[in-house]
């Protein structure tokens, strides 16, 4: 009897330890611990990949909407095209991704199944207009995005997952620091502006910036040769001017490579950062949450 229950004991034990190891990592995963530092991230992606940054390309310049809310709608109703989901989730004149519940109020979702309360509540979309604290680290009207984060992709015939932002840009397109920092590495060791299939990030600069009691470490890639314009140690500001963009390094074109990690140097999504806005000023409230609406922000 003993024997059995040490065996039963020995089985369901590990077995239980696992299920719970994995409940922890979802709920990690779906951030029930809270403290999100950036928006949410589609991890199979592949499929989505080539339609989601043509509606980034046609829309970057009224802001940024990550493909997650993209595919909230489009998995409820694939008919729909990702170019109008992004812009229907924007505010244009804010410049901001609309709060889950108003785009819901609107429109043809309205109808939708996943636009009833409860089905909001459980969606983990933010139902807020978000504060943003980066400045753009590019001008947005001179690039066209060529990945996005945590994108799946091949280069040079290899298989990846980007943890950065890739915009194009024409050779020597000025690259600002999206915060105010610290310099901690420049590196330019290539002359000439050509890729390096070996690897690397050829030409880069990092930043460091301490916002919002978050500690973020900014890698500005693939730079022009020479073109740096400060050095280690350097204070910045957000908005100065730091390089400009080439193909130094494991590059396929001139292009920014924009990668935004925390202290951990764990990856976190930098275009969820960016004031796309110019300055504009949040309301203190949406007119819609107003009472008897029967709109009222879920968290
Ligand atoms: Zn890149």
């Amino acid at each position: 009897m003993k024997k059995i229950l040490i065996l039963v004991i020995s089985t369901i034990l590990p077995i239980f330890a696992f299920l719970i190891a994995i409940l922890v990592a979802v709920m990690l995963v779906l951030d029930f611990f809270g403290s999100s530092t950036t928006d949410w991230y589609v991890k199979d992606n592949i499929a989505y990949a080539s339609d989601y940054k043509n509606a980034l390309n046609e829309n970057i310049q009224n802001g940024y909407v990550p493909l997650e809310r993209i595919l909230y709608f489009y998995l409820s109703r694939d008919d729909l095209n990702f170019s109008k989901i992004y812009s229907d989730n924007l505010d244009t004149s804010l410049k901001r991704m609309k709060p889950i519940s108003l785009v819901c109020s609107q429109g043809e979702y309205k109808n939708f199944a996943i636009c009833n309360e409860l089905e909001l509540k459980h969606s983990n979309q933010i139902d807020e207009y978000q504060q943003k604290i980066f400045n753009k680290p590019i001008d947005f009207s001179k690039i066209a995005v060529t990945s996005f984060f945590m994108e799946q992709r091949y280069v040079f015939g290899e298989f990846d997952v980007h943890q950065a932002w890739d915009f194009a840009a024409e050779a020597q397109t000025e690259v600002m620091s999206v915060c105010d920092g610290v310099v901690e590495k420049v590196s330019f060791t290539y002359q000439e502006n050509v890729p390096d299939t070996a690897g690397g990030l050829g030409n880069y600069i990092v930043i460091k910036c301490n916002m919002n009691e978050e500690i973020y470490k900014i890698t500005y890639g693939h730079l022009y040769p020479n073109s740096k314009k400060v050095n280690v140690g350097d204070i910045v500001s957000g908005g100065q001017v730091i390089g400009s963009v080439g193909t130094t390094g494991y590059s396929t074109g001139n292009h920014l490579h924009y990668q935004v990690q925390l202290e951990d140097n764990s990856y976190v999504d930098g275009m969820s950062l960016i004031d796309f806005s110019d300055g504009a000023e949040l309301p203190p409230y949406h007119e819609d949450y107003l009472p008897g609406t029967g709109l009222d922000p879920l968290f």
